[in-house]
């Protein structure tokens, strides 16, 4: 394991109900009528990335119309007037999930600016690690910030820009930026799509006919019926057009980073995240768990939803009945969003409940992807105790979470991070199991196809390891740590 990054705790994480720590999805269409609609099926499909906010900004061969309200992609984009007013054949469309439950409509992307080529609206998935030191130097020049979203830095860098065609204005930018960034662009004739260097989050092209697609996950362009063309590479700007889709990559080439927590949890099943489907990737992992911590056992049981797949594959390697001995109430959010670690085990008791009936008498492997906090495992086990198993034994398809992503995916700060806190008996007493196992680093990898993870490693793994690929560059900084929360009041929405 490397050693503890030398830098303060992260000053957004937790606390700052303007946190920029965003897991988002992206959706945007070029080419084709009603592409409003079109959004907002995709950003449906998309709505496990982001739940607590969404917005779509459409352009009708005049002027740009936009939506964004905080809530559900169903219960904002349902209307015939909402749908009405975003009419055009061009569209951008994003969904967001933040830590806080306060959440200001101000930050709800995609964010739209007018400039002096037109308009322009961004949408965002990542996270700018140096968001704070551009925004300082930025404010010093004059600049006005009225979010306190990391994307607006990139917009008011494309502002200040002196190159003349965008293209180059946002090549111009994003020269200046450090961190984990899919974005889509629309001005009044493109759609732009990039990713970071590193391609730290996903981002593919799609085509539905003559129009092409750019969204976060192959899963939205499925629920359109539109066909996966590839991945936009990293470093990779392509422009949509009259003309088709461009190409450009005018950054330094630097080694591919993409995010393999996207795999683990993150992603839904049925996508094909650079060519690799998210489900297979998970029942391998399952599968080498079996291999890599066997255990005698009547039952395996998944946590549901996001321990699933990996139980399936453990179970089909070690030939030890699948049942579903958890049911999951659906109609509850994740619980991970809810602020206070009051309402955060209420909110466990409220999704989980024990098959009874399956577990008496019975010695039950748990299957989980992760365990952040432990919040989740450790109400489960008890109700699974108490619902009479002979012996609770756990398993969990991720290496020890030790580390906060600064990447994109929301992550407590280290002190609240269980592994980063206890040793494996440790963490196996605290949640009252038989027996404890993480997936090791090389299984992990082996289950995502590589032979091994190399010491420059295929993936950004740096929640499991500490070794961040992209400078950390406003955590080392300790200036000015509330710089982003400028804009303090509460909501303006
Ligand atoms: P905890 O209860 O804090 O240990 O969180 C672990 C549970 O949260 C697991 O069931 C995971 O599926 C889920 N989880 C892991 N990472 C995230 C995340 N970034 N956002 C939301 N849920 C997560």
């Amino acid at each position: 394991m490397a050693e503890t990054p030398k830098f303060p705790a992260h000053p957004y994480l937790g606390s700052n109900p303007d946190s920029p720590k965003d897991e988002c999805g992206l959706f945007g269409i070029y080419g084709m009528s009603d592409a409003a609609t079109l959004t907002a099926l995709g950003m449906h499909a998309l709505q496990h990335r982001g739940q607590e906010s969404g917005g779509i900004v459409a352009f009708d061969e005049n002027q740009f119309n936009s939506h964004r309200a905080i809530g559900l992609v169903g219960d904002n984009f349902n209307s015939p007037e909402v749908m009405q007013g975003l009419n055009g054949s061009m569209a951008v469309g994003h969904v967001r999930y933040s830590t806080s439950g306060d959440t200001a409509l101000r930050n709800v992307q995609p964010l739209f600016s007018e400039f002096k080529f037109g308009g322009l609206a961004m949408a965002h998935n990542g996270n700018l690690t140096n968001a704070y030191t551009l925004r300082k130097k930025l404010i010093d020049r004059g600049c006005i910030f009225q979010s306190t979203s990391d994307t607006e830095t990139i917009i008011h860098l494309i502002a200040i820009s002196e190159y003349s065609r965008v293209i180059e204005r946002i090549t111009d930018a994003l020269s200046h930026v450090e961190g984990a960034y899919s974005l889509i662009a629309m001005t009044q004739k493109k759609l732009i799509g990039l990713r970071d260097s590193h391609g730290v989050r996903p981002l593919v092209i799609g085509k539905l006919g003559d129009a092409y697609i750019l969204t976060s996950e192959t899963c939205a362009l499925d629920i359109i019926d539109a066909e996966y063309v590839r991945d936009v590479e990293p470093g990779e700007i392509v422009m949509i057009d009259e003309d088709g889709l461009t190409s450009v990559k005018p950054f330094k080439k630097r080694p591919s980073r993409f995010c393999i927590f996207e795999y683990i949890y993150f992603a839904r099943p049925d996508s094909v995240m650079e060519d690799k489907n998210v489900y297979a990737c998970r029942k391998s992992i399952g599968a080498e768990m079996a291999r890599e911590h066997a255990i005698d056992a009547d039952l395996i049981v998944p946590i549901p939803d996001s321990g699933v797949p990996a139980a399936i594959g453990y179970s089909e390697e070690s030939k030890i009945p699948f049942e579903l001995g958890i049911i999951r109430n659906h109609y509850v959010g994740r619980t991970f969003i809810e602020p206070s670690d009051q309402i955060r085990h209420l909110g466990v008791r409220l999704k989980h409940n024990a098959n009874a009936a399956y577990l008496k008498g019975k010695r039950v492997i748990l299957v989980d992807d992760s365990i952040v906090r432990g919040t989740t495992s450790l109400k489960i086990v008890e109700m699974v105790r108490n619902a009479g198993a002979s012996e609770v034994h756990m398993r969990i398809s991720s290496p020890p979470t030790a580390y906060s992503c600064f990447y994109g995916i929301d992550t407590p700060e280290r002190s609240q991070l269980m592994a980063s806190n206890m040793n494996l008996d440790e963490m196996r007493k605290h949640i009252g199991v038989d027996s404890l196992a993480f997936i090791s680093m090389d299984g992990l990898y082996r289950a995502v196809g590589e032979l091994k993870r190399n010491d420059d490693p295929q993936y950004c793994d740096a929640c499991f390891t500490g070794e961040y690929p992209i400078p950390l560059t406003d955590h080392q900084d300790q200036a000015e740590p509330n710089l982003l929360t400028l804009l303090k009041e509460p909501n303006i929405s």
